[in-house]
């Protein structure tokens, strides 16, 4: 059987999710490259394809216009386009600039105005193009795509949870953030990635956004009873990686 054709693009980002494919040497991806032609992907190989493919691994958001057309020859040239990392899914951190004004003074001074700094809004690439699947995360968990991809080849529908973070933390027999006096927004974000932060003692910064419905009230509730946040802090915590998903997105 013919090996699938898969490709990594990417847009605004850090490319950071690319790199966490390059660092990914376990056995399990080793064994994906038995079944898939890896034909673009910057980070590792300079050859570039304008052939159709299979699968088209995008990374990054869609914050200028002129991106636009690149993203639909990728879609038109793809069976199936998968956004990953939080950037290309969601907007990701990059959706905070959407809250701010002068944010471009603020980083680059007297060079604000030049001509290569011109976006727009922070949003998700299906903002632009028609998007099959998302893989969340910043960086996106290397080992739910393969999951995903896995899923693909077999011609089965993957499964992307839609339940919070707090369901692993329990499964895991993870001690509460708050059990310690520390704050988490675990509550609210997408399940997936096993919640590593909370068993490591970190709070979830929900990096792999929202589940669906996100209890937005009960959260800010929470951060201030619980964990002694101002009013301020606590409505402005879970923006970092989802400013897109909030109720107040622009
Ligand atoms: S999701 Fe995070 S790690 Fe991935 S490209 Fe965006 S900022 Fe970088
Ligand atoms: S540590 Fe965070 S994610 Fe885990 S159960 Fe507590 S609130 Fe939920
Ligand atoms: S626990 Fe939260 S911050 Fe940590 S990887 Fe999972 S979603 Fe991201």
């Amino acid at each position: 059987m013919a090996k699938a054709k898969v490709a990594f693009f990417d847009f605004t980002c850090c490319e950071g999710c690319q790199i966490e494919m390059t660092n990914f040497g376990d056995a399990a991806f080793l064994e994906l490259l038995n079944h898939v032609e890896i034909v673009e992907f910057r980070e590792v190989m300079s050859e570039k394809t304008k052939e159709p493919i299979d699968i088209a691994l995008v990374e990054g958001s869609f914050t200028r216009e002129a991106d636009r057309k690149r993203l639909e020859e990728i879609r038109n040239r793809a069976k199936i386009v998968i956004a990953y990392g939080a950037c290309a899914a969601t907007g990701g951190v990059n959706a905070l600039k959407n809250h701010m004004t002068d944010y471009k003074e603020d980083v680059y001074g007297k060079d604000a105005g030049m001509p290569h700094l011109d976006s727009q809004k922070a949003l998700p690439i299906s903002a632009a193009i028609k998007v099959d699947y998302c893989v969340y995360g910043c960086p996106m968990d290397k080992y739910e795509l393969l999951r995903i991809l896995s899923h693909l080849l077999h011609d089965k529908e993957p499964v992307i949870p839609n339940y919070p973070v707090c369901v692993e933390c329990k499964r895991n027999g993870t001690i509460c953030r708050y059990q310690e006096g520390d704050h988490c927004i675990g509550q609210v974000a997408r399940a997936g990635c096993g919640a590593p932060c909370p068993a490591d003692g970190i709070p979830c910064e929900a990096c792999r956004g929202f589940v669906d419905k996100p209890n937005e009230k009960a959260l800010k509730k929470v951060l201030i009873e619980k964990a002694k946040f101002s009013e301020k802090r606590a409505e402005s915590k879970s923006r970092i990686f989802s400013a897109n998903l909030r109720s107040d997105a622009q």
